[in-house]
């Protein structure tokens, strides 16, 4: 055991920091039975029971690093992303990689396609690029994700996995020619993750600070160069480690051979799109080089290996959802049900506040209205839980952050003010006028009663509204809180409604 800075070993204690006499089961006699006061060996028998968590339904058994992005070539043309906006510019990043169909045991030099997921700890918040190591994917409907996956896992009778299950699958959706051609080709097994490119594989978008609109895919390659495995030579692998990946990666970066990876996308106009012969949101699909040429941004830098696998590695989690300004989502049909899933995942993997672990939260102030939950650490204090309010100090959107509106053909898609062009005081008026004298009094006394807890400046706002529904509504509100309604008009004359 480690000793302290005085040269003493420090003392055992329970969860709770308490002290620990002696490390042996508390017994009747020397041949037991146990006795139930033995607390701390109940309590390590039940943490024991709830080491796991979840495995992944995919990508289960990963690697992970960290490390820094070092933005090489100005692209601020096309992205307002703040950690973009100049070269030099550094990022942290953490990166995992991983096997899609094998569980947390599985051999990594498995023939598979690997996740590449990096998330970027931006000024405006965690960017997560939740890619896989082919530019392509086996659908491009939502629908068929869970069940191609259900192909890759096993058979529910046998519980192996089942070659003519995933055949059955495959030649019933063409639409996976392109990535089986690559799961099958030389480049199905990576030599390890630091030889095997990265790819944002969807189609994204970026929105520059004039709001103009292009589409874009992500590339990372490998400054280690492509190194794959033959089939001999991973069965070679497997038979004498099933942990090659992890242990190149970590290994390597134990020693400072720290890989990288250049970071590229590729751009496409909304006039390019149209005329593309393809369906440039089609995941099946890449946009050839030649027409649409590789363009530098940056390059990652993996330096940094976690110190706790569970806490860092395993319950890191990377949602396509996390997009910063300047990058968005696109028609991409499976892009578009991965923004939900994958938070989802996590949700239950997790827990809803797997936000809050270290290896998942945002570097940036954190300004949010959700509250509580399992595990919540409590950073928002007593700060107000709702919103829209009046309340000093607290967060409003901020114009400067709107994305432009998207043409979908004849329709627009923009988050439209549901507040603008809207009456809402005529009904609650009529409904008003319907009241006898005796009712409206009623009505107005109990609004009185809980309204003037309020702070004044709410019983104006509200007084002003109720005005707007009905005049005598307004007076009647005022006189039983004991205020001149012709003040507090003028007061409010200018006031903004919520
Ligand atoms: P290019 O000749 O411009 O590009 C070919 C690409 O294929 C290169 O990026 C190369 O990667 C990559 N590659 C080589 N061998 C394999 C393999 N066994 N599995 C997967 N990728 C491989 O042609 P196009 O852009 O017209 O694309 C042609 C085909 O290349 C596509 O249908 C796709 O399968 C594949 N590809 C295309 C990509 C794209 O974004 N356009 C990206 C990756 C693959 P590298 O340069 O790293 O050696």
């Amino acid at each position: 055991m480690a000793k302290d800075e005085n040269g003493k070993k420090p003392t055992l204690t329970t969860v709770d920091g308490i002290p620990i006499g002696k490390q042996q089961a508390l017994t009747a006699g020397p041949r037991g039975p146990l006795l139930m006061q033995d607390v701390h060996l109940l309590e390590q028998m039940q943490h024991f029971n709830r080491e796991r968590i979840p495995e992944r339904v995919v990508h289960a058994k990963g690697s992970g690093a960290y490390g820094t992005f070092t933005v090489t070539n100005d692209i601020s043309k096309y992205t307002k992303a703040a950690f973009l906006n100049k070269v030099g510019k550094k990022t942290e990043v953490f990166a995992r990689f991983s096997t899609v169909a094998g569980e947390r045991g599985a051999a990594d030099a498995e023939r598979d396609v690997r996740g590449f997921a990096v998330k970027f700890y931006t000024e405006e918040g965690n960017w997560d690029m939740v890619g896989n190591n082919t530019p392509v994917f086996f659908v491009r409907d939502p629908y068929k994700f869970q069940m191609f996956i259900h192909t890759q896992k096993r058979d529910p009778k046998s519980n192996l996995r089942d070659m003519d299950m995933q055949w059955d699958f495959w030649s019933q959706c063409p639409e996976s020619l392109h990535q089986v051609t690559i799961l099958f080709s030389d480049r199905g097994i990576p030599a390890s993750y630091r030889h095997m490119n990265g790819y944002g594989s969807h189609t994204y978008s970026f929105i520059n600070s004039q709001g103009e609109r292009v589409w874009c895919k992500f590339h990372f390659k490998t400054d280690q160069g492509i190194k794959n495995l033959m089939d001999d030579e991973s069965a070679n692998a497997i038979a004498g480690d099933r942990e090659t990946h992890q242990r190149d990666l970590f290994t390597s970066i134990e020693k400072g051979e720290f890989p990288s990876w250049t970071m590229k996308v590729q751009v496409m106009t909304e006039e390019q799109a149209k005329a593309f012969k393809w369906n440039p949101f089609d995941l099946t699909k890449v946009w050839p080089h030649a027409d649409f040429p590789l363009i530098e941004v940056g390059k990652f830098e993996l330096n940094r290996n976690p110190e706790n696998y569970h806490a860092e590695v395993e319950q890191s989690a990377f949602n396509p959802s996390a997009l910063v300004p300047g990058i968005g989502p696109s028609p991409d049909k499976m892009l578009q049900a991965r923004l939900m899933s994958y938070a989802d995942t996590h949700l239950y993997r997790v827990g809803v506040n797997y936000r809050q672990l270290p290896v998942n939260k945002p570097k940036c102030p954190v300004m949010s209205y959700m509250r509580d939950g399992s595990m919540d650490q409590g950073e928002f204090g007593g700060k107000p839980n709702y919103w829209p309010n009046t309340r000093e100090g607290a967060p409003v959107p901020n114009p400067a952050y709107e994305d432009p509106a998207w043409k979908l053909g004849e329709t627009i898609v923009d988050r439209f003010d549901s507040t603008q062009d809207h009456d809402d005081f005529t009904q609650a008026g009529n409904l008003y006028r319907m009241f006898d004298d005796a009712h409206r009094d009623r009505l107005a006394g109990r609004i009185a009663g809980v309204l003037g807890q309020a702070r004044k400046e709410l019983q104006l706002l509200q007084i002003c509204h109720f005005s707007r529904a009905d005049e005598d509504y307004g007076r009647r509100v005022a006189e039983k809180l004991g205020i001149d309604i012709g003040a507090a008009m003028k007061e409010m004359a200018h006031a903004p409604v919520g």
